[in-house]
């Protein structure tokens, strides 16, 4: 039987193989982690961080024999940048470093939003993300998401109309117990901006509460409830999790799974998205105080 390998997909050649012996899968495993740009068998790197927010957790690295079970499922890991913001404001107390760090400008963002467009990035949503890691999706050149934390109200006073304008998709992470309170977005801004259909509406959780410190029905509430409260006032589907202040550890992420979330975002440094975590994807902290986005993107 002659099997022909294509890159970067070998879908037909691995399911074909599906019956063959471990060294032949193994084999073809090999051809395709050597052909494909987007596999990597290195774990993200792991970045030390002075800020509180920065994950601790960092996910094992799969053994050879797991990753040949992976790609016969055609999962494989993705190289796609996830860039994190929180505010886009001025920063309005100069003193305050942690603000500064948290807030990048409007007009910061917008030459962030030219740049993307003028170098050919393509945003997309974590459902087209986790469809390309588990290989039922084709990703598009140059993929890139933008993620805003909190669901503060200056997403939609001044990064909305800023997506709009260069027609850049973002993902709002939403603290569903904040809606309506002073800085955060209101139910009808968060109708609003799904009405633009730029922007995916995921879950913060219900009260941006350690999930790591709860007990395990508390801890199944934050995520049942936040997501079904999302779902059913502005009748989206909630795919995606991002972890309070990043806390995650093993029981989380398997309550998370629980819950019907397809995956989650640490605040982990690294931009390579393994299958084998799904549930703690890492991202690119865009910092207010230094936000050059074209050096964490290496210029291209
Ligand atoms: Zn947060």
């Amino acid at each position: 039987m002659e099997v022909h390998v294509k890159s970067p997909f070998i879908s037909a050649a691995v399911r074909a193989a599906a019956g063959l012996c471990l060294p032949v899968l193994l084999a073809l495993a090999f051809v395709e982690v050597a052909q494909s740009p987007t596999v990597t068998g290195l774990p993200a790197a792991a970045v030390e961080g002075s800020n509180v927010e920065e994950a601790i957790y960092s996910p094992p690295l799969t053994s050879s024999l797991e990753r040949v079970e992976l790609l016969a499922k055609n999962e494989r890991a993705v190289n796609v940048p996830v860039l994190m913001y929180h505010y886009i404001r001025v920063n309005p107390t100069p003193n305050d470093t942690l603000g500064l760090s948290l807030s990048v400008s409007p007009e910061d963002f917008e030459k962030h939003a030219a740049y993307l467009a003028k170098k050919g990035y393509n945003t997309i949503t974590p459902t087209h993300l986790i469809e390309g890691i588990r290989g039922r999706q084709e990703l598009p050149a140059k993929p890139i998401l933008l993620t805003f934390d909190d669901g503060y109200q200056d997403f939609y006073t001044a990064a909305l109309p800023i997506l709009k304008k260069y027609n850049l998709k973002a993902t709002l992470f939403v603290v569903t117990n904040l809606v309506g309170k002073p800085n955060y977005v209101s139910w009808p801004m968060l109708h609003d901006i799904v009405q633009s259909g730029l922007v995916s509406i995921e879950s913060h959780g219900l009260d941006h509460d350690n999930m790591t410190a709860k007990r395990s029905d508390l801890l199944t509430r934050q995520l049942v409830a936040s997501k079904e409260v999302l779902e059913q006032t502005l009748g989206i589907k909630v795919n995606a999790f991002c972890y309070p202040a990043g806390r995650s550890n093993s029981i989380v992420e398997a309550a998370v799974n629980a819950a019907g979330y397809q995956l989650a975002f640490s605040t982990r440094y690294g931009r390579v998205h393994e299958p084998a975590s799904v549930f703690s994807l890492p991202r690119l902290r865009v910092d207010g105080g230094s936000p050059y986005i074209e050096r964490m993107l290496g210029f291209q």
